[in-house]
């Protein structure tokens, strides 16, 4: 089945009113791409000026909280990223995985919530440094995508990201080999799941994702996108990325 490329950004803990000119570059390059789909995750607070500067875009949170509200100092609701202007949201991101102690089940459940107030999901998943080398790493995403793909997931609505956690921000890549094996490996266990829904189900790669690797990754058979960290923060780094989806 086709599958539209999706070049999603991640802004983490960086980015200020002054960096959201930058977006209005990246929504330019993206109109001229109608190929690809495009869309960057923000800092919650930078959500709601750049649907406002940039109407249509597609931005998104980069973590929601499981429940409908209530008290939980410091986190946001489904409902609260969807009246932002959010379209979308990242879970189970690996820096939230090591930072927060978040599990597999909790990104199922924030899944399932962004899901209940019609938000698309970025669901992130991928193996550490020591996993890899016990060659474990197929085993970690397998156990990952079983425990926090909801039931009845569809392309519609939810999108894998391959990230392997030594790959983040590192300037280290698996190879294109490595990454095509991890995706169809994700997509078989996607299939056990939800059937054939799953061909439907884009699998992005993540991990240090540039414009020089960004087509030789965004080629390899099973990869629908990316999702791109360090070089989504300025459009002269991220937009050579769509062009080359
Ligand atoms: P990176 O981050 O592109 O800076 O490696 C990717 C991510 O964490 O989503």
């Amino acid at each position: 089945m086709a599958r539209r490329k999706l070049v999603a950004g991640n802004w983490k803990m960086n980015g200020n009113r002054a960096a959201l000119a930058e977006l209005v570059l990246i929504a330019e390059a993206a109109r001229a791409a109608p190929g690809v789909d495009v869309s960057i995750a923000l800092p919650a607070t930078l959500i709601a000026p750049a649907v406002a500067l940039v109407p249509g875009f597609a931005f998104g949170g980069e973590d929601v909280h499981a429940a409908e509200s209530g008290a939980h100092t410091g986190c946001l609701s489904a409902s609260m990223l969807a009246e932002a202007g959010a379209s979308f949201t990242i879970v189970g991101h690996s820096e939230r995985r090591a930072d927060q102690g978040e599990t597999s089940q909790d990104a199922w459940a924030k899944a399932s919530a962004a899901h209940r107030h019609g938000l698309g999901v970025i669901l992130c998943v991928g193996e550490t440094d020591a996993e890899r080398d016990a060659g474990r790493a197929a085993r970690v995403v397998q156990a990952q995508i079983e425990k926090s793909v909801p039931d009845l997931a569809t392309g519609d609505w939810l999108t894998i990201a391959y990230e392997p956690r030594w790959a983040i921000g590192t300037g280290r890549t698996p190879t294109l080999d490595e990454i095509g094996e991890v995706h169809a490996i994700a997509r078989a266990k996607l299939r056990t799941l939800v059937g054939d829904a799953a061909d439907g189900i884009r699998i992005l790669y993540g991990g240090s994702v540039t414009g020089a690797n960004a087509a030789a990754i965004l080629e390899t058979e099973d990869v629908d996108g990316a999702l791109v960290g360090g070089a989504s923060l300025t459009a002269a780094k991220f937009v050579p990325i769509i062009e080359a989806a």
